[in-house]
């Protein structure tokens, strides 16, 4: 039994009526550690126990932080967290409650990463966020249950952040004979890594990751995601984040559930980017969810955001 479920992919009124054309929802934000990541991390940490490996260690502050200790949890296998400073209380507690040991340290990102590295030891295993060809395998059984519900849609819509998802759903699309249809992939200003690649023609560090949408924060996406960009087609699109958290305000009123930013900008390029979907009539969105972000944190965004916006 795999550690993910398989999730609904249903037929959004809401959604299909604000795009002018049918848009139907993979609804993975009901995955119970609350995102997709949980296809990818659920494999790879039952492939490291399977494979002797006694601890499970991650330094991510986000749902794969939260995906790797539900995943230890399941398969009784303890689990390391190191987070900087900067992780939300909402996030931490979302870690410690899946009953992982949570350690804080290092104002950014990288001083925790290198903490977790130098704890590694023969018996452990770390999980990279969104880098491991065992993740994409996980992440492609979205369409493997996409292509047996069927049918084949014009496109598919994603969030990308470090790539990881990217990666998988390029494997299902191939693996189930979709190789054929198009990717759009959203981003948010300052978190756009992948846009940025895609118009130079290169790979491309971000300074600085700019965008509320932290789960899209990755200053650079994984190589793979070029090189399938290269033999896939690919349309990127980036809005600002007001645009992706009025996207999650209107998807909570219209499904009942709540998603962070990061998800919110997939869901926006449906609700009020209808350009972005030009030539396709059947849009599939993956749902990654998220859980990083409660309704209080979405009210405050949206408020500063558009006192920002109103005095820019
Ligand atoms: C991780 C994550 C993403 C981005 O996925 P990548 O594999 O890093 O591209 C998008 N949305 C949510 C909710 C996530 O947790």
């Amino acid at each position: 039994m795999p550690l993910h479920i398989q999730t609904p992919l249903i037929e959004s009124d809401p959604l299909s009526q604000a795009a002018g054309r049918r848009v139907r929802l993979k609804l993975d934000a009901l995955q119970p550690p609350g995102s997709f990541k949980i296809r990818g991390i659920g494999l790879a940490c039952e492939t490291h126990a399977r494979n002797g490996k006694r601890r499970f260690i991650s330094s991510s502050g986000g749902n794969a932080g939260i995906a790797v200790a539900y995943a230890g949890r399941r398969l009784g296998v303890p689990v390391v967290v190191v987070v900087p400073e900067s992780t939300t209380e909402r996030a931490r507690g979302l870690i410690r409650r899946q009953g992982a040991e949570l350690i804080v340290h290092g104002a950014a990102w990288h001083e925790a990463n290198a903490l977790a590295q130098s704890m590694l030891g023969d018996e452990d295993a770390f999980v990279h966020p969104f880098d491991d060809p065992m993740l994409w395998q996980g992440h492609a059984t979205l369409i493997d249950e996409a292509a047996e519900a069927g049918p084949k849609p014009g496109a598919v819509v994603l969030s990308v952040g470090g790539g990881g998802l990217l990666c998988g759903v390029m494997e299902g699309l191939h693996r189930n004979g979709w190789s054929d249809v198009p990717v759009i992939t959203a981003e948010t200003h300052g978190a756009d890594a992948f846009a940025r690649s895609i118009a130079a023609g290169e790979r491309i560090a971000l300074d600085a990751i700019t965008s509320i949408a932290t789960s899209l924060g990755a200053k650079q996406v994984c190589e793979q995601a070029l090189n399938w960009a290269a033999r896939h087609p690919v349309r990127p699109v980036v809005i600002d984040d007001l645009a992706a958290v009025r996207a999650c305000e209107r998807f909570l009123d219209d499904h009942r559930i709540l998603v962070e930013p990061a998800c919110g900008a997939s869901l926006a390029l449906a609700y009020d980017q209808a350009e972005a979907l030009q030539g396709f009539d059947d849009v599939l969105v993956v749902v990654c969810g998220g859980t990083t972000a409660g309704v209080d944190a979405l009210r405050q965004w949206r408020d500063d955001l558009a006192l920002m916006q109103g005095a820019a």
